[in-house]
């Protein structure tokens, strides 16, 4: 038993150097994604409970030479710590930027934003003037922010006043993964969001838990009266879909609308008499 102890600490303090190795690897091999041309957008769509797109979210992917695809739920929180999140952020936005300008331009282009590029005080002058120089009007974005960004201690009033800029020059903030923080009720009466993004936890659970069910009727209900919008994430099945529409959920994203693609449909495109 002794010995088994002994081989299961090595076991595990091995497995955690490995854990450790890969993330520095990680973390200095991103700083170089961006001009090896490692990195980059995809684009899923956001449609209106009656499926019809109103925008796309942009996504972050990353192809390693060696290791293939990397999670962004792996190398985000890794550009976190090195803060490395700040470049690739804005490499990102612009990316998106640029293709949301080849869209119809009745359609949002949605994107996240880490908690952590709120400490650069140039983030919103950085992000409009990007949109500006794509020809983006703002009132064409939406930014999605976690709750933990509305969390960062002393610097929440600083994240509320620059969430309050993005929104005075058009933009929709969200609240994204909805129902998963800490402290959502506080959060809804300081900062005025647009939109309410319910955490697909609570979709892929709602036709078998009754719980789950209520948490998103109680959501849709909450959003009404706060007069925000109320989204869907991680919707997959037709029956979901059909449920949610019943319940009066605004609009949805999942699998069963769409995948996130390098390209977008068709139809969103602009035309040449859009594009006059
Ligand atoms: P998120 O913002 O909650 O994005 C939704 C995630 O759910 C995406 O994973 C998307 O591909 C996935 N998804 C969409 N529909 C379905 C579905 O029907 N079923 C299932 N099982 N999954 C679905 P992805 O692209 O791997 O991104 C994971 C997370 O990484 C995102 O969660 C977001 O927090 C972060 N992320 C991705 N791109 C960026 C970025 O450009 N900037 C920042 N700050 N974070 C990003
Ligand atoms: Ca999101
Ligand atoms: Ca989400
Ligand atoms: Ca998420």
């Amino acid at each position: 038993a002794k010995s088994d102890g002994g081989n299961t600490g090595r076991f595990y303090d091995t497995g955690l150097q490995d854990e450790i190795r890969l993330k520095r690897r990680l973390g200095r091999d991103l700083e170089t994604a961006i001009e090896n041309d490692q990195c980059y957008v995809v684009f899923q769509p956001i449609a209106t409970s009656a499926m019809r797109i109103v925008g796309y979210e942009a996504l972050l992917r990353w192809r390693h030479p060696e290791l293939g695809e990397i999670a962004p739920s792996q190398f985000i929180p890794i550009a976190e710590s090195t803060g490395w999140i700040g470049t690739i952020g804005r490499w990102m936005a612009d990316r998106a930027l640029a293709a949301a300008a080849t869209w119809r331009s009745d359609l949002t282009l949605s994107l996240n934003l880490s908690p952590l590029q709120f400490r650069d005080a140039d983030l919103v002058d950085t992000l409009l003037g990007l949109a500006e120089r794509r020809g983006i009007a703002p009132d064409r974005l939406a930014f999605e922010v976690t709750e933990s960004a509305t969390l960062l201690g002393h610097h929440r009033d600083t994240v509320l006043a620059m969430l309050r800029r993005l929104q005075d020059a058009g933009a929709r903030i969200v609240m994204d993964d909805f129902g998963t923080g800490h402290s959502s009720l506080s959060n809804l009466k300081d900062f005025r969001f647009d939109a309410l993004k319910i955490d697909r936890s609570f979709v892929a659970a709602m036709l078998v838990d009754q719980p789950s069910a209520s948490i998103i009727r109680a959501t849709i209900g909450l959003g009404r009266s706060l007069g925000a919008v109320i989204v869907a994430e991680g919707v997959e099945q037709q029956r979901q879909l059909d449920v949610l529409r019943e319940w009066g959920c605004d609009q949805v994203q999942g699998y069963l609308i769409g995948r996130p693609a390098r390209d977008v449909a068709a139809g969103a495109r602009r035309s040449r008499r859009d594009a006059l």
